[in-house]
């Protein structure tokens, strides 16, 4: 009922938005649908208790535990539950790591426990621990050049402090990098300041690499508030030594699935219009912002349009993918298995940063679908979007794709927050606020609904979209 009301409302406006040239842009049936979609798909609190139920039901699914099979279980029922036309999944094989116990403690001058994590694929320390001489860098780089003799024997602190949201890509990578580059130079392990925005005693956990040929040492992370602790210690001039017990270990390989729901097309039911998130989480927190909120968006967008009887000409497609966190690893699965039909993509957006809103609409797609992208910011700016490039990223799992050439979209959420939370034991469902996961399912809806109707291909596979990669580059 309350869908039909905003059909009637949505008329009146589509009509003055048909353009000229209508046989390559969406017909002014389609834009008020996706009008509709959009104010209709904000209320119910769809996402939201599809959230609700992924954290208390599931909770933590870190990649190759036991509860990695129950979310499995869990997505496979629940995108039964709200009627998609099919459901399967297809397997995802990778190493396995666990957690084990981990302590850290100052020795001296000042003893005294930090709550400390290991970082994911990080080896144990020998379960009587590792003792040494903290030595501190400002960042990765300083590390880099540092002189072997002040780093050998000792354990480098990488002291890089997240100011913002946009600083991750540089701090990362000294948790990425750090144990290796530490490494090289003779350093027993690594300890590094958390990569989040907060000011709470949560560290953050998250993937580091090893590099052949390189020893490879514990790593580890401890929160803000210890190592503003650690620093205040070092000022002090004396030796600052650190214990560090972690019992990390590999083990194995272990099979997981990337959960597909598929809403059927009706007119070019092989094409399909692909969007989702990751399944899996760390498993300091619940996993609800990372990526709860992704999976339970997409899911709603999908529920939403099938609710309303809507039949799109294209497919919609929602993955769910196994083991993002390990090394995007239920991506490349999806890309491998789908490597030959990359071309029926109509478009590629994952949601991966958060709850939202959403506050960013960017293409990547030929140049002959940019008036259809057009109409699809006009449908979407009411939601307080503004317009980005034609050069979107897609999302961790879909860059895969973008980069063999799928026409892809960046629904670009606010993420001021999200590094506040992000792979702590803070990541939990009481922070997601109702009306900014609505907003961002609404969008997902609306957007999804609009690129399965349109009269154009994106340009998946084409000469057009590629052409456009090497201007863009
Ligand atoms: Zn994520
Ligand atoms: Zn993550």
């Amino acid at each position: 009922m309350l869908f039909t009301k905003y059909v009637i409302t949505a008329a009146v406006a589509a009509v003055f938005a048909v353009p000229a040239f209508a046989a390559e842009t969406l017909s002014a049936k389609d834009l008020q649908t996706a009008s509709a979609l959009r104010d209709a798909a904000q209320t119910g609190n769809l996402s939201y208790r599809i959230l609700e139920s992924l954290t208390t039901e599931i909770g933590p699914r870190m990649a190759g535990s036991k509860n990695d099979a129950r979310a499995v279980a869990w997505a496979e029922a629940k995108f039964r539950e709200l009627g998609f036309d099919k459901v399967w999944k297809e397997p995802v094989t990778f190493p396995v790591w666990t957690r084990g116990v981990e302590s850290a403690e100052i020795v001296a001058p000042f003893p005294q426990p930090l709550l400390v994590t290991a970082l994911g694929f990080s080896v144990g320390t020998p379960a009587e621990g590792i003792t040494g001489d903290i030595v501190r860098f400002a960042t990765l780089k300083d590390l880099i050049e540092a002189p072997d003799d002040a780093v050998r024997g000792k354990i480098a602190f990488i002291d890089h402090k997240m100011q913002k949201a946009s600083d991750y890509g540089s701090v990362q990578a000294g948790r990425s990098q750090g144990a290796s580059e530490a490494a090289r130079k003779g350093a027993v392990a690594l300890v590094i300041r958390s990569v989040g925005t907060d000011s709470h005693r949560f560290p953050h956990t998250g993937m580091m690499r090893y590099k052949e040929g390189i020893p490879k040492i514990p790593a580890a992370a401890i929160s803000n508030p210890d190592a503003d602790l650690v620093v205040r210690m070092l000022e002090r001039g004396k030796p600052v030594s650190l214990k560090l017990r972690l019992g990390a270990e590999n083990e194995g390989t272990y099979t997981s699935y990337n959960v597909i729901g598929e809403i059927t097309g009706t007119e070019k039911k092989d094409e399909y219009v692909l969007i989702g998130g990751h399944l899996d989480s760390w498993d300091l927190g619940t996993g609800a912002i990372d990526d709860g909120a992704g999976v339970a968006i997409t899911m709603a967008a999908g529920e939403f349009i099938k609710r309303q009887g809507l039949r799109p000409k294209r497919s919609i497609r929602v993955v769910l993918y196994a083991n993002e966190e390990q090394g995007l690893i239920g991506g490349k699965a999806y890309h491998d298995a789908h490597v030959k039909d990359l071309h029926k993509i109509q478009a590629a957006a994952e949601a991966d940063s958060g709850q939202g809103p959403v506050v960013r609409f960017s293409s990547y797609v030929q140049p002959a679908a940019l008036p259809v992208v057009k109409q699809m910011f006009d449908v979407l700016a009411p939601l307080g979007v503004q317009a980005g490039d034609n050069d979107a990223h897609p999302g961790p799992d879909m860059g895969i794709l973008k980069s063999a050439g799928t026409a892809s979209f960046g629904l670009g959420l606010n993420n001021e927050d999200y590094f506040d939370l992000h792979h702590t034991p803070d990541d939990t469902f009481d922070k997601i606020v109702p009306a900014r996961i609505n907003q961002t399912a609404a969008a997902y809806a609306a957007f999804a609904w609009m690129a399965a109707q349109s009269p154009v291909s994106f340009g998946s596979g084409t000469d057009a979209l590629k052409a456009l990669k090497t201007v863009s580059k």
